[in-house]
């Protein structure tokens, strides 16, 4: 993706293919087509040498039309507004799939957390939520995990909101440890709800999970999880690949042996018994199932047409650029947008909010339960619209989204 034709460029894309079956009031087109609100903020930090650095730090909430917005937090050194903005029009779309109260938002610092020390990570959140406090609220906008951002980080947040309110607000962030008001579930909810997505998929296409190969790009947070589950429930995983490249074992490989060779070596590559390879190599694998859980547009036109799965499910947010799509939705392949496939860290967000705003908590059978009927209830409408449109998920999912999020604006109406 180029700066001109840059990821948000891509939704709106998506969103327009979506409006030729809505034929939304030209108005309500133009209002999905501007985020509501976007906040830049510096953030100045002291490094372990004694230096200040001044980082650049972002919180854009989409729409709120529906409720709060909600959306993860990432650290990472190619995050921009054009990129934060995408993600936050994603995240109303798909709070709206899984018929959540909220709307949508995100927001990122551009670092390189992988560089810097724990002490530096939790100076820097801590600036940056209060350079944004006025913003997020368990009423206005409630940021979560997102790439390389975790429990910790959401602790330091929950914390810095707290002391400057002056009491305990737990519901200011999800995906914080349970002892602080996280939920049971937070931490594997996105792959839970990616792997029900699967089972859906395969009963509709007649295939079994039993012995299905499957192939995982990333080895973070949801990829991990992914492996790990679909590994529990039969699957075969025969390839993982993480940043710095990949590994292949068509006799299957051992995801408890594989994480902590990566915790021990820093990446996937090198582990035995396998074969090391590229990205690129790894996406020719003869997996049926292929969950791209890294980052946006990982899959595009120079690599796509080396894909041999039948199913893709899209543990990250866009990870198929929209070329690429067009090139898999012609040879069949059937993708699960994450806007469905990786809402299930968000469905739990929803219940870790309840929760802290009730000061009540559930038992996991219960977070389990409630998971699965929302997501499987929401691949049934989506593919619902998919049959009766003829349009592929992707487009099927957006449709419902951007609808119910339509509905919401018109029926609110225009202030003043
Ligand atoms: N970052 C996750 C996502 O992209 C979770 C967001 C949330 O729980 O608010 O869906």
């Amino acid at each position: 993706m180029t700066a001109e034709n840059g990821f948000f460029h891509e939704i709106l894309a998506t969103l327009e293919a979506a409006n030729k079956h809505l034929n939304l009031p030209p108005a309500t087109f133009e209002r999905l087509s501007i985020p509501r609100r976007s906040l830049i903020v510096s953030v100045p930090v002291q490094m372990d040498n004694g230096r200040i650095r001044f980082f650049t730090g972002y919180r854009v909430q989409y729409d709120t039309a529906r409720g709060p917005a909600k959306g993860g937090i990432r650290y990472h050194p190619h995050v921009t507004l054009d990129e934060i903005t995408a993600l936050a029009a994603l995240m109303t779309w798909k709070c709206a799939v899984v018929d959540l109260p909220f709307g949508g938002a995100k927001g990122g610092v551009a670092c390189d957390p992988t560089s810097m020390s724990q002490g530096e990570l939790m100076r820097l959140t801590r600036r940056y939520t209060y350079e944004i406090s006025t913003f997020i609220g368990p009423e206005s906008d409630i940021p979560a995990p997102d790439v390389y951002t975790d429990e910790q980080t959401m602790a330091w947040m929950m914390d810095t909101f707290s002391m400057i309110k002056g009491y305990s607000v737990p519901g200011v962030v999800t995906g914080k440890p349970v002892c602080i008001g996280g939920s049971l579930g937070r931490a594997s909810a996105t792959s839970d709800g990616l792997v029900i997505t699967v089972m859906e998929a395969l009963k509709h296409l007649n295939l079994s999970m039993k012995g299905m190969t499957v192939t995982v790009l990333g080895f973070g947070k949801v990829g991990f999880h992914a492996a790990r589950i679909l590994d529990s429930v039969g699957a075969k995983v025969i390839g993982v690949a993480d940043s710095k490249g990949g590994v292949l074992n068509n006799d299957g490989l051992d995801i408890a042996a594989l994480a902590k060779h990566k915790a021990d070596t820093g990446t996937v590559c090198g582990f035995r018994p396998g074969t090391n390879m590229s990205v690129d190599e790894l996406l020719g694998a003869p997996a049926t199932l292929l969950v791209p859980a890294a980052l946006e547009g990982q899959i595009h036109i120079g690599n796509v047409r080396n894909i041999k799965a039948r199913i893709i499910a899209e543990g990250a947010n866009n990870p198929i650029t929209n070329e690429a799509d067009k090139v898999l939705a012609d040879a069949g392949v059937f993708v699960i947008p994450g806007i469905l496939a990786n809402a299930g860290g968000v469905v739990v967000s929803y219940f870790e909010w309840v929760q802290d705003l009730q000061r009540y908590f559930w038992d996991e059978a219960e977070i389990k339960k409630r998971l699965t009927s929302i997501i499987s209830k929401s691949f049934h409408e989506v593919l619902d619209i998919s049959r009766k449109d003829k349009v592929d998920m992707r487009t099927a999912a957006t449709i419902l989204g951007v609808k119910r999020v339509a509905e919401a604006i018109n029926v609110r109406g225009l202030y003043p």
